[in-house]
Protein backbone atom coordinates (compact mmCIF):
# COMPACT_ATOMS: atom_id res chain seq x y z
CA UNK A 1 0.00 0.00 0.00
CA UNK A 2 1.30 3.63 -0.56
CA UNK A 3 1.67 5.69 2.20
CA UNK A 4 -0.90 8.23 2.43
CA UNK A 5 0.03 11.74 4.26
CA UNK A 6 -1.15 12.09 7.62
CA UNK A 7 -2.96 15.42 6.73
CA UNK A 8 -5.34 13.39 4.21
CA UNK A 9 -5.42 10.03 6.23
CA UNK A 10 -6.20 12.08 9.36
CA UNK A 11 -8.94 14.05 7.71
CA UNK A 12 -12.37 13.79 9.87
CA UNK A 13 -14.88 11.94 8.45
CA UNK A 14 -17.68 12.90 10.58
CA UNK A 15 -18.32 15.65 12.93
CA UNK A 16 -17.20 13.81 15.95
CA UNK A 17 -13.77 13.98 14.71
CA UNK A 18 -13.95 17.12 14.22
CA UNK A 19 -11.02 19.04 15.96
CA UNK A 20 -11.29 22.83 17.20
CA UNK A 21 -14.29 23.60 15.68
CA UNK A 22 -17.02 22.71 18.51
CA UNK A 23 -19.16 25.76 17.57
CA UNK A 24 -19.42 25.54 14.13
CA UNK A 25 -19.98 21.66 14.31
CA UNK A 26 -22.75 22.33 17.43
CA UNK A 27 -24.72 24.65 14.84
CA UNK A 28 -24.69 22.19 11.53
CA UNK A 29 -25.58 19.22 13.15
CA UNK A 30 -28.33 21.09 14.93
CA UNK A 31 -29.76 22.35 12.05
CA UNK A 32 -29.37 18.59 10.13
CA UNK A 33 -31.43 17.08 12.84
CA UNK A 34 -33.63 19.82 13.27
CA UNK A 35 -33.99 19.98 8.73
CA UNK A 36 -33.19 23.62 9.20
CA UNK A 37 -31.25 23.82 6.09
CA UNK A 38 -29.64 27.17 4.44
CA UNK A 39 -29.60 26.94 0.63
CA UNK A 40 -25.88 28.42 1.35
CA UNK A 41 -23.14 28.47 3.97
CA UNK A 42 -20.32 30.57 3.65
CA UNK A 43 -17.51 28.98 5.85
CA UNK A 44 -14.29 31.77 6.65
CA UNK A 45 -11.02 30.98 8.13
CA UNK A 46 -7.40 30.51 7.58
CA UNK A 47 -6.00 27.84 5.56
CA UNK A 48 -5.81 24.06 7.23
CA UNK A 49 -8.49 25.00 9.83
CA UNK A 50 -11.28 22.60 8.01
CA UNK A 51 -13.26 24.62 5.49
CA UNK A 52 -12.93 22.03 2.86
CA UNK A 53 -13.18 18.89 5.71
CA UNK A 54 -16.71 20.35 7.54
CA UNK A 55 -17.72 20.70 3.38
CA UNK A 56 -17.68 17.27 2.51
CA UNK A 57 -19.04 15.96 6.01
CA UNK A 58 -21.77 18.72 5.44
CA UNK A 59 -22.28 16.63 2.02
CA UNK A 60 -22.49 13.48 3.03
CA UNK A 61 -24.87 14.63 5.98
CA UNK A 62 -27.14 15.58 2.94
CA UNK A 63 -26.83 12.59 1.01
CA UNK A 64 -26.14 9.81 3.02
CA UNK A 65 -28.65 6.34 2.62
CA UNK A 66 -27.76 4.92 5.81
CA UNK A 67 -26.19 1.36 5.62
CA UNK A 68 -29.43 -0.11 4.63
CA UNK A 69 -30.54 2.63 2.01
CA UNK A 70 -33.44 3.83 4.13
CA UNK A 71 -31.73 6.72 5.63
CA UNK A 72 -32.69 10.43 5.14
CA UNK A 73 -30.69 13.28 6.21
CA UNK A 74 -28.74 13.05 9.35
CA UNK A 75 -25.81 14.90 11.58
CA UNK A 76 -24.64 11.44 11.23
CA UNK A 77 -23.75 10.18 7.76
CA UNK A 78 -23.15 6.23 8.39
CA UNK A 79 -18.92 6.47 6.05
CA UNK A 80 -20.39 3.05 4.50
CA UNK A 81 -23.29 4.08 2.11
CA UNK A 82 -22.75 4.51 -1.69
CA UNK A 83 -22.92 8.38 -1.77
CA UNK A 84 -21.03 8.53 1.97
CA UNK A 85 -18.15 6.44 0.17
CA UNK A 86 -18.28 8.33 -3.08
CA UNK A 87 -17.96 11.88 -1.43
CA UNK A 88 -14.71 10.60 0.68
CA UNK A 89 -13.90 9.17 -2.83
CA UNK A 90 -13.93 12.38 -4.54
CA UNK A 91 -16.07 10.78 -7.12
CA UNK A 92 -19.58 12.08 -6.03
CA UNK A 93 -21.29 13.28 -9.37
CA UNK A 94 -23.20 15.84 -6.76
CA UNK A 95 -20.40 17.08 -5.16
CA UNK A 96 -18.57 19.58 -6.99
CA UNK A 97 -15.52 20.68 -5.34
CA UNK A 98 -14.14 24.34 -7.01
CA UNK A 99 -11.03 26.18 -6.58
CA UNK A 100 -12.08 29.96 -7.95
CA UNK A 101 -8.49 30.79 -6.96
CA UNK A 102 -7.43 28.42 -9.65
CA UNK A 103 -7.11 29.43 -13.56
CA UNK A 104 -9.98 28.06 -14.62
CA UNK A 105 -12.33 28.83 -11.93
CA UNK A 106 -14.12 31.38 -13.81
CA UNK A 107 -15.09 29.40 -16.80
CA UNK A 108 -16.02 26.65 -14.58
CA UNK A 109 -18.21 28.13 -11.99
CA UNK A 110 -20.06 29.69 -15.52
CA UNK A 111 -20.05 25.20 -16.45
CA UNK A 112 -21.45 24.79 -12.89
CA UNK A 113 -24.20 27.14 -12.94
CA UNK A 114 -25.83 26.09 -16.12
CA UNK A 115 -26.09 22.72 -14.45
CA UNK A 116 -27.51 23.85 -11.75
CA UNK A 117 -31.11 23.66 -13.68
CA UNK A 118 -30.81 19.76 -13.91
CA UNK A 119 -31.75 17.83 -10.80
CA UNK A 120 -29.36 15.51 -8.78
CA UNK A 121 -27.97 12.38 -10.71
CA UNK A 122 -28.17 10.14 -7.92
CA UNK A 123 -27.87 12.61 -4.48
CA UNK A 124 -30.66 13.97 -2.65
CA UNK A 125 -28.60 17.07 -3.11
CA UNK A 126 -26.37 18.73 -5.25
CA UNK A 127 -23.88 20.16 -3.38
CA UNK A 128 -21.38 23.26 -5.04
CA UNK A 129 -18.39 23.71 -3.02
CA UNK A 130 -16.66 26.72 -3.94
CA UNK A 131 -12.91 27.05 -2.15
CA UNK A 132 -11.49 30.60 -2.28
CA UNK A 133 -14.83 32.39 -3.62
CA UNK A 134 -13.36 35.67 -2.65
CA UNK A 135 -11.19 35.23 -6.07
CA UNK A 136 -14.11 35.46 -8.10
CA UNK A 137 -14.56 37.93 -10.95
CA UNK A 138 -17.53 40.61 -10.83
CA UNK A 139 -19.16 38.32 -13.64
CA UNK A 140 -18.58 35.25 -11.95
CA UNK A 141 -20.19 36.15 -8.76
CA UNK A 142 -22.92 37.80 -10.71
CA UNK A 143 -24.38 34.24 -12.43
CA UNK A 144 -23.54 33.23 -8.99
CA UNK A 145 -26.07 35.75 -7.23
CA UNK A 146 -28.55 34.45 -10.14
CA UNK A 147 -29.22 31.37 -8.84
CA UNK A 148 -27.96 31.91 -5.24
CA UNK A 149 -31.34 34.63 -5.28
CA UNK A 150 -33.56 31.53 -6.64
CA UNK A 151 -32.09 28.42 -5.53
CA UNK A 152 -34.15 25.11 -6.85
CA UNK A 153 -34.53 22.94 -3.72
CA UNK A 154 -32.23 19.99 -4.22
CA UNK A 155 -28.83 22.60 -4.42
CA UNK A 156 -26.59 24.06 -1.79
CA UNK A 157 -24.21 26.07 -2.43
CA UNK A 158 -20.94 25.64 0.15
CA UNK A 159 -18.65 28.71 -0.11
CA UNK A 160 -15.29 29.03 1.64
CA UNK A 161 -12.99 32.09 1.84
CA UNK A 162 -9.91 33.13 3.76
CA UNK A 163 -10.68 36.50 2.85
CA UNK A 164 -14.23 36.88 3.85
CA UNK A 165 -14.14 41.19 2.91
CA UNK A 166 -13.58 40.58 -0.73
CA UNK A 167 -16.54 38.65 -0.89
CA UNK A 168 -19.57 41.14 -2.43
CA UNK A 169 -22.01 41.63 0.13
CA UNK A 170 -25.04 40.63 -1.99
CA UNK A 171 -23.27 36.90 -1.98
CA UNK A 172 -22.64 37.29 2.12
CA UNK A 173 -26.28 38.63 2.88
CA UNK A 174 -27.41 35.14 1.18
CA UNK A 175 -25.06 32.91 2.81
CA UNK A 176 -25.77 31.54 6.62
CA UNK A 177 -21.74 32.56 7.71
CA UNK A 178 -19.70 30.32 9.66
CA UNK A 179 -16.43 31.14 11.10
CA UNK A 180 -13.66 28.38 11.80
CA UNK A 181 -11.00 29.86 14.18
CA UNK A 182 -7.67 28.88 14.07
CA UNK A 183 -6.56 26.03 16.19
CA UNK A 184 -5.31 26.47 19.52
CA UNK A 185 -1.64 25.03 20.21
CA UNK A 186 -2.79 23.03 22.58
CA UNK A 187 -5.74 21.35 20.86
CA UNK A 188 -3.11 20.54 17.86
CA UNK A 189 -0.69 19.04 20.30
CA UNK A 190 -3.40 16.83 21.95
CA UNK A 191 -4.55 15.53 18.25
CA UNK A 192 -0.87 14.99 17.12
CA UNK A 193 -0.37 12.77 20.08
CA UNK A 194 -3.28 11.00 19.03
CA UNK A 195 -2.13 10.63 15.69
CA UNK A 196 1.66 9.78 16.74
CA UNK A 197 0.24 6.84 18.98
CA UNK A 198 -2.49 5.55 16.16
CA UNK A 199 0.74 5.39 13.84
CA UNK A 200 2.72 3.93 16.40
CA UNK A 201 5.37 6.84 16.24
CA UNK A 202 7.42 7.47 18.85
CA UNK A 203 7.14 10.97 19.96
CA UNK A 204 8.86 13.15 22.26
CA UNK A 205 6.18 15.58 24.35
CA UNK A 206 8.60 18.67 23.22
CA UNK A 207 8.58 17.52 19.91
CA UNK A 208 4.79 17.39 19.51
CA UNK A 209 4.93 20.85 21.68
CA UNK A 210 7.29 22.39 19.08
CA UNK A 211 5.20 21.41 16.06
CA UNK A 212 1.98 22.45 17.47
CA UNK A 213 3.26 26.28 17.77
CA UNK A 214 4.88 26.31 14.43
CA UNK A 215 1.87 25.24 12.99
CA UNK A 216 0.02 28.24 14.30
CA UNK A 217 -3.85 26.99 14.18
CA UNK A 218 -3.25 24.90 11.09
CA UNK A 219 -3.55 21.35 11.66
CA UNK A 220 -3.55 20.65 8.41
CA UNK A 221 0.31 22.69 8.37
CA UNK A 222 0.94 20.21 11.81
CA UNK A 223 -0.20 17.21 10.06
CA UNK A 224 2.73 18.07 7.48
CA UNK A 225 5.11 18.77 9.81
CA UNK A 226 4.58 15.87 11.47
CA UNK A 227 5.12 13.80 8.38
CA UNK A 228 8.78 16.03 7.75
CA UNK A 229 9.69 15.43 11.28
CA UNK A 230 9.18 11.60 10.94
CA UNK A 231 10.97 11.59 7.57
CA UNK A 232 14.03 13.76 9.40
CA UNK A 233 14.13 11.68 12.46
CA UNK A 234 13.96 8.22 10.89
CA UNK A 235 10.48 7.27 11.87
CA UNK A 236 10.70 8.79 15.47
CA UNK A 237 9.74 12.62 16.83
CA UNK A 238 12.44 13.88 18.51
CA UNK A 239 12.46 17.18 20.17
CA UNK A 240 16.17 18.23 18.62
CA UNK A 241 15.33 17.21 15.41
CA UNK A 242 11.99 18.80 14.96
CA UNK A 243 13.63 22.26 16.22
CA UNK A 244 16.81 21.86 13.83
CA UNK A 245 13.59 21.06 11.01
CA UNK A 246 12.13 24.06 12.07
CA UNK A 247 14.99 26.35 12.15
CA UNK A 248 14.08 27.28 15.87
CA UNK A 249 16.48 28.60 18.04
CA UNK A 250 17.35 26.75 21.45
CA UNK A 251 15.45 28.50 24.06
CA UNK A 252 17.85 26.94 26.59
CA UNK A 253 20.69 27.70 23.87
CA UNK A 254 19.34 31.89 24.24
CA UNK A 255 19.66 31.39 28.09
CA UNK A 256 22.81 29.92 28.43
CA UNK A 257 24.13 32.62 26.24
CA UNK A 258 22.48 35.40 28.18
CA UNK A 259 24.07 34.29 31.67
CA UNK A 260 27.26 34.26 30.27
CA UNK A 261 26.93 37.75 28.50
CA UNK A 262 26.10 38.57 32.06
CA UNK A 263 29.29 37.30 33.59
CA UNK A 264 31.25 38.41 31.20
CA UNK A 265 29.62 41.84 32.35
CA UNK A 266 30.15 41.54 35.63
ZN1 LIG B 1 -23.95 7.23 4.40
Amino acid sequence: MSYLVLARKYRPRSFEQMVGQPHVVQALSNALKQRRLHHAYLFTGTRGVGKTTVSRVLAKSLNCMGPQGDGDITAHPCGVCQACRDIDAGRFVDYVELDAASNRGVEEISQLLEQAVYKPVVGRFKVYMIDEVHMLSNTAFNAMLKTLEEPPEYLKFVLATTDPQKVPVTVLSRCLQFNLRPMAAQTIEEHLAHVSAEERIEAEPGALRLIARAARGSMRDALSLTDQAVAFGAGRLVESVVRTMLGAVDAAHVMLMLRALAQADA
